[in-house]
């Protein structure tokens, strides 16, 4: 399309989807029912960071395909070109056996995470994560007498839309209504500086917050706990990046009480972050576990990763005779070779394009363009984030830090979309708190992208707030 509409008459598709098609996360009564008010939008076609809907509308796409997944960019031919061929060649196996884009692919995320060593393929970042559960689960069955089986998550981070991930989920307005749970999932304190539990600040804070996973840990009996699972900067939750001090005591005290360390990087995970591959990489975090998805092929094909180390795997293939004692699970669509054959071209665009380091820059850019928003307009209290993930928090007094209504949050992100520019907001997620504008433009942004997504934010804000 590329700004022209080329394309015939697409009512025929808007009317298919208005009769037919059940979007994701959104309220559909504006566009069904005997008098809609609204058209549903259809997204035809992506270049580079931008898209264009069926009017022919053009966006430029500050939120990566919508959930930060479209790491670099529409468009890329090699990828397609990747994934024709290997579909060709063998578009799928089960994972019982291994395959060509598999291995490589294996090898060169492993070069990328020393310390890591196994690569268990499956299809998303809930199932990435169920799998790192489960491992959990059959470790304690197999080394703790079935004793070390809670899991604990952290307040405000998100694991997964399955009801075992949600039962690590720490968003209260996101779990309502799907309960009940999962029994042995555990929640332990947040770490928002600025939404402080605790009245320090900078290290200190870092570090009570840490103790508190501490006191958690006691509390329900160290040898009950087989694993942490957090966010190396929580996403949805509030774009939440960790205080200084704060990851040094998590490593320490899962040693103390041998706890597995989970770490969720299905948003950070493959460049987001900038100058690392992995959000946990920047804070010396030496984990057991890893999931990732989004980033891993930029959404060409649907791929996510449970990467374990060496130990981890050695737990499991350490009884041969014993029927029992494998990992005795099956992802269907792991075992699609398209996955892995995107993934391949994905890393080698982010190396020969050094969009870890265009990311690093570009993010630095865009936090100092927010912190002037935050110089100009007061109702932003708190800008945050790490590289191309960056999160405003709207506040209607900076004294009490009383966030926006909502509504207000979500009439800047309108305003921005009129404006041709698509940012998101943290939402149905922290119940009073779904304030934070969230911003996570593709790795290739340049300087005038950036300049137009925080142009439109100005005037959304002054046209919202005055
Ligand atoms: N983990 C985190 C941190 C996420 O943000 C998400 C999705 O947004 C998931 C896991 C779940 O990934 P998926 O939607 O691919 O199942």
């Amino acid at each position: 399309m590329d700004g022209k509409l080329s394309d015939n008459d697409l009512s025929g598709v808007v009317e298919a989807d208005r009769a037919h098609v059940w979007h994701h996360l959104i309220q559909h009564a504006p566009w069904t029912g005997p008098s809609p008010k609204a058209d549903p939008k259809i997204i035809v076609e992506g270049r580079g960071m931008r898209v264009w809907d069926q009017n022919g509308r053009e966006y430029l796409d500050a939120v990566s395909g919508g959930v930060w997944t479209v790491n670099v960019g529409y468009g890329r031919e090699r990828i397609a070109n990747a994934v024709r061929d290997q579909l060709l060649k063998l578009n799928y196996f089960a994972g019982s056996a291994g395959s060509i884009p598999g291995a490589e692919f294996s090898e060169k995320l492993i070069a990328k995470m020393p310390g890591m060593s196994r690569v268990y393929f499956t299809n998303s970042g809930t199932d990435a994560n169920e799998k790192a559960f489960k491992m959990v689960r059959q470790i304690a069955h197999k080394r703790h007498g079935g004793r070390k089986y809670k899991i604990l998550y952290r307040d405000r981070d998100y694991h997964g839309s399955s009801i075992a991930a949600m039962s690590a989920g720490g968003q209260e307005e996101r779990n309502a209504q799907y309960g009940p749970f999962v029994p042995g999932f555990v929640q332990v304190p947040h770490c928002l500086e600025y939404r402080a539990q605790w009245d320090l600040s900078g290290e200190e804070y870092g570090v009570r917050a840490a103790d508190a996973i501490e006191e958690v840990i006691l509390a329900e009996g160290p040898d009950t706990v087989g694993a942490l699972c957090l966010e190396p900067v929580t996403a949805g939750g509030g774009v939440i990046t960790p205080p200084p001090g704060y990851w040094p005591r998590v490593q320490e005290i899962c040693r103390k009480y041998d706890i597995l360390l989970h770490i969720d990087e299905v948003v950070c995970g493959v460049g987001r972050t900038g100058t690392h591959w992995f959000g946990y990489q920047h804070y010396g975090v030496e984990p057991d576990i890893v999931t990732m998805a989004k980033g891993v092929a930029s959404g060409y094909a649907a791929i996510a990763c449970c990467v374990t180390s060496e130990r981890v795997f050695e737990m499991f293939r350490d009884e041969e005779a014993d029927p029992m004692s494998y990992f005795r699970d099956i992802s269907t669509f792991g075992g699609c070779t398209a996955g892995p054959a995107a993934a391949l071209e994905n890393l080698a665009i982010i190396e020969e394009e050094n969009l870890l380091e265009n990311t690093a820059a570009m993010g630095d850019y865009m936090l100092d363009r927010l912190h002037e928003l935050q110089d100009k307009h007061k109702v932003i209290g708190d800008v945050r984030g790490k590289g191309l993930f960056l999160g405003a928090e709207l506040v209607a007094d900076r004294e009490s830090r009383e966030p926006v209504d909502e509504k207000q949050a979500q009439a800047v992100v309108a305003a921005c979309n009129r404006q041709g520019v698509m940012i998101g907001v943290t939402n149905r997620s922290i119940p009073g708190y779904n304030n934070t504008l969230c911003y996570a433009p593709a790795l290739i942004a340049r300087r005038d992208d950036i300049d137009q997504i925080i142009a439109a934010t100005d005037t959304a804000l002054t046209e919202v707030f005055g």
